[in-house]
């Protein structure tokens, strides 16, 4: 339940991506990661040539260190507005019966202060974030001027980690059946000498000695999960890459994707539509993103409205979320539980 203080309102507001709810997919990160870590250290590096392994231990090490050390910074970092951190004003419940948009003259009516050009309100996080970017759901937190560097540290490490995990997985999948006569590269062949096949040879999972088809099928699991991601945040390093060189956003190019690569402006316009299938496409793209401002158009709310009468639901639509939306507009069995803020009505364009 909100507190009331003063006759109003007060919205809990989100500090970081450590402030629950927590995120699955932002578990799901931290699992890959885990995982990924320890199969490489356990049963890769183990399987190689000793000439190889310290370099192997290494390489790999540091950059997995670096990558947690950015990702931890990059979840840790309040990406609030420079004023809204200042003046830590209670967020207040917006009322559409007062205002028309959440933000109006660079004043936002929940943060309760003056933003900075260029920021946006975060439905998620419920704050205005500087240089909004999107709120990424990996993090679990938003990315924006503030952590925006480190966000792509962090996409960075984790590209090329991921690199080198699976090039190993393939490297020893291809020399297991190449290198039984030469042994430069896997470690079970060092004393093929003593044993009487290859199939004698010294796989291991975790440390421990198992036959060779389960430590091939770790290989083969190691490599298609590796790749998968890899090729997910390299989509999505590409994406930033491309808006960045153009001086736009995510959160700009979804808004009106045919002014998604011009030079961030400080007045957004909207509609819910375009904004929802941008934003899909995104997803399909780099299975990453999601943005997550406060939808102020009429067309957003009367799609909401549509879809609720469609589906004789007992919806009540105050706030627009694009997962909410669209999944509104696809099931109609579906029930939405709008209920982390609210959306202000305009003519027809408005800004956030
Ligand atoms: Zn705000
Ligand atoms: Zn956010």
């Amino acid at each position: 339940m909100p507190d009331l203080e003063a006759g109003l309102e007060i919205e809990p507001c989100r500090r970081n991506g450590w402030t629950p709810p927590p995120s699955a997919r932002q578990a799901i990160t931290w699992l890959v990661l885990v995982v990924l870590g320890v199969i490489y250290f356990t049963s890769l590096v183990p399987a190689l040539h000793n000439s190889w392994q310290l370099p192997a231990y290494i390489s790999t090490g540091v950059l997995m260190l670096a990558h947690v050390i950015v990702h931890v910074i990059t979840i840790s970092i309040d990406p609030s507005d420079p004023r809204v951190l200042r003046k830590k004003k209670p967020k207040i419940k917006f009322d559409e019966m007062k205002h028309q948009h959440v933000i109006e003259n660079q004043h936002c009516n929940i943060c309760q202060v003056n933003v900075k050009a260029h920021s946006n309100h975060c439905r998620v996080c419920n704050k205005c974030v500087w240089r909004f970017d999107y709120h990424c759901h990996f993090v679990n937190n938003c990315i924006g001027g503030r952590n925006y560097r480190w966000y792509m540290a962090t996409l960075g490490t984790a590209f090329v980690a991921l690199c080198l995990i699976s090039g190993l997985a393939v490297t020893e999948f291809t020399f297991f059946f190449t290198d039984q006569t030469n042994r430069h590269i896997l470690q079970p062949y060092r004393d093929l000498n003593t044993l009487q096949t290859y199939k004698d040879a010294n796989f291991k999972i975790l440390y421990q000695s198992v036959p060779y088809e389960a430590w091939l099928t770790v290989l083969a699991f190691t490599f298609t999960l590796g790749t998968s991601v890899a090729v997910a945040v390299l989509g999505l390093i590409c994406v930033h890459i491309y808006l960045t060189s153009h001086k736009s956003t995510i959160f700009k190019s979804l808004e009106n994707p045919s002014k998604a690569y011009v030079p961030v402006k400080v007045e957004s316009y909207m509609s819910g539509a375009t904004l929802n299938s941008g934003s899909f496409t995104i997803e399909l793209v780099t299975g990453l993103p999601w943005v997550s401002t406060f939808h102020t158009t009429r067309s957003a709310k009367n799609s909401a409205k549509n879809s609720a009468k469609n589906n004789n639901n007992e919806c009540e639509l105050k706030m627009v979320d694009e997962t909410c939306s669209s999944s509104a507009q696809s099931d109609n069995s579906s029930m939405c539980s709008l209920s982390q803020g609210v959306v202000s009505l305009a003519p027809s364009t408005t800004s956030l």
